[in-house]
């Protein structure tokens, strides 16, 4: 029996007895500890994680660096094929456990919906991989040029807690198709089910390919090893995927980053939509794992024409309206502008509230809806807090509008500039042009719902990772490489 199987028995008995925690975790130093940037090194004896500890799974920024840094060099000698396999791997190991690493992530999280967690996992098969990196070619009377997407090196993920997995997932299959290596720093409220995906990940990326080390995680996040990851020399490009905190940090770090950040997105129904429908799809995107996507339908614009219509195709199809006592009674217990809380000027989302059924929802507002009930609505103005804040809550506000300029107006206000999302339902190709032109989201569906926007039940392809911030657009294995030409002067230009 080879030190690795011996290892990985130890590994497996360490961790039946602590339950699943194994004792390295426990007595692991905090992140906090960080050492000065990490220097490159490829010793490969380095980096093997100690006796019972989790694949890829690492204490601080500087040894999950160096450790990223081995797994890198190993995938480059394995080739497009290599990429291709983990790819394939990853894509595998996400459907094939979904169910229980759904389960593991609500569990840990506490947020959101079991099906819907179990429904993303699937749907990382649709992420692109090897097969979009196309190289372009150039031939004339001075030989010949081709431009080659190169890969970066070490990228640094930084996750959110909406999709802990799915967004890891999504960013190795992007990221190793264009042939790097990665290092997480997952949100702490989704760590411990991210560190297990990395464990899982790497042991069948060894297994199959024998590679170790090409996807690592710090343990226990913090922004101290943010930081350190910001610093390290050992990074190569950031990817930060988070609201706005996450994202002035990343852009004011000095590294290069791609910044997927925060959205708001307002949808539009006019006078000439298919309501049903609209009602319909708004529920499908707005009550997706409880309103937690960043595309998700955050608020309606209603024409006054078809207000009151709309709300009883929105009731038939399944939404619950609060009253106007009930609204408030939410939204004095769903946001705070207290001080101390941070708010003040701004009101502050309490985050017991994010991702939270509407059930409970309902119940904080003093109202009772059946078990099982997807969304709520309530009439609001245009300035409500749920209108102007991206609250992540299956209470959608809908906001009564006079005409088509006034929605499309409030619709680009609320979006704050994100250019993040939005959606229309209407039958009228001006207004669909005049919204897209007014709001120059990066995702903009029409007479569907938000996840159609991500190919799921419109075309395209998906990512949990959309780069609004910096310009990317929804994130492919084309984003995480370097443009380089090779020129031959003067020859082979046989055409
Ligand atoms: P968050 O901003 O609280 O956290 C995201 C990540 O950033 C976490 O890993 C967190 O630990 C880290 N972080 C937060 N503030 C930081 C700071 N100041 N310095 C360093 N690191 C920091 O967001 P969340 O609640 O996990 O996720 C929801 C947010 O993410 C929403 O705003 C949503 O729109 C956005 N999001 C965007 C996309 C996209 O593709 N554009 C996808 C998913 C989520």
């Amino acid at each position: 029996m080879d030190s690795r199987a011996i290892e990985e028995i130890v590994a497996d008995v360490l961790s039946k007895m602590n339950g699943g925690n194994n004792a390295a975790a426990s007595t692991a130093k905090p992140s906090a500890a960080i050492k000065p940037p990490a220097r490159r090194t490829t010793n490969p004896a380095a980096h093997k994680p100690p006796q019972g500890k989790r694949m890829g799974v690492y204490p601080d920024a500087e040894s999950a660096v160096e450790a990223a840094r081995e797994g890198f060099d190993a995938l480059r000698k394995k080739g497009y094929e290599g990429r291709a396999k983990v790819v394939e791997i990853v894509k595998s190991m996400c459907a094939a456990k979904a169910n229980e690493w759904g389960k593991v992530e609500l569990e840990e999280t506490g947020i959101g919906r079991l099906d819907h967690k179990i429904e993303k996992l699937h749907a990382l098969g649709n992420v692109p991989g090897v097969e979009w990196l196309k190289p372009y070619g150039m031939s004339g009377d001075h030989g010949i040029s081709m431009e080659e997407n190169s890969p970066f090196g070490v990228i640094a993920a930084i996750t959110p807690v909406t999709h802990s997995v799915p967004t890891l997932a999504g960013n190795i299959i992007n990221m190793v198709a264009a042939g790097n290596s990665i290092v997480a720093n997952a949100h702490p409220g989704g760590a411990k089910c991210a560190a297990m995906a990395v464990d899982s990940f790497n042991r069948e990326i060894e297994r199959q390919i024998g590679i170790r080390n090409l996807v690592t995680i710090i343990e226990s996040p913090t922004l101290e090893s943010f930081d350190a990851l910001c610093a390290s020399s050992g990074i190569d490009l950031l990817c930060v995927t988070g609201g706005p905190g996450v994202v002035k940090a990343a852009m004011s770090s000095g590294k290069r980053a791609i910044c997927a950040g925060p959205g708001n997105p307002p949808v539009v129904v006019d006078s000439c939509a298919d309501l049903d429908k609209a009602a319909r799809d708004i529920i499908t995107g707005g009550a997706y794992d409880n309103n937690l996507l960043c595309i998700g339908e955050k608020q309606v614009f209603i024409l006054d024409k078809v207000f009151d219509k709309f709300l009883a195709a929105f009731q038939k199809a399944g939404a619950h309206q609060l009253s106007a006592k009930q609204l408030e009674a939410l939204t004095s217990e769903a946001f705070t502008t207290s001080k101390d809380a941070g708010g003040c000027s701004h009101p502050v989302l309490n985050r017991d509230l994010v991702g939270a059924s509407p059930e409970i929802l309902a119940s904080r507002g003093g109202a009772r809806v059946p078990a099982g009930s997807q969304l709520l609505f309530a009439e609001t103005d245009a300035s409500h807090e749920f209108v102007q804040e991206e609250q992540m809550m299956p209470m959608i506000p809908v906001v009564r509008v006079r005409d088509i300029e006034q929605a499309i107006q409030l619709a680009k206000q609320s979006e704050h500039g994100y250019r993040h999302s939005a959606m229309i339902h209407t039958t009228h190709v001006g207004h669909m042009t005049r919204m897209g032109q007014a709001l120059e989201s990066t995702i903009f569906v029409k007479n569907g719902p938000c996840v159609a926007g991500l190919g799921l039940g419109g075309e395209g392809y998906i990512s949990f990772s959309i780069a609004t911030t910096t310009g990317e657009g929804i994130t492919t294995p084309q984003t995480f490489t370097r443009r380089r030409r090779c020129v031959l002067v003067d020859a082979l230009n046989v055409g």
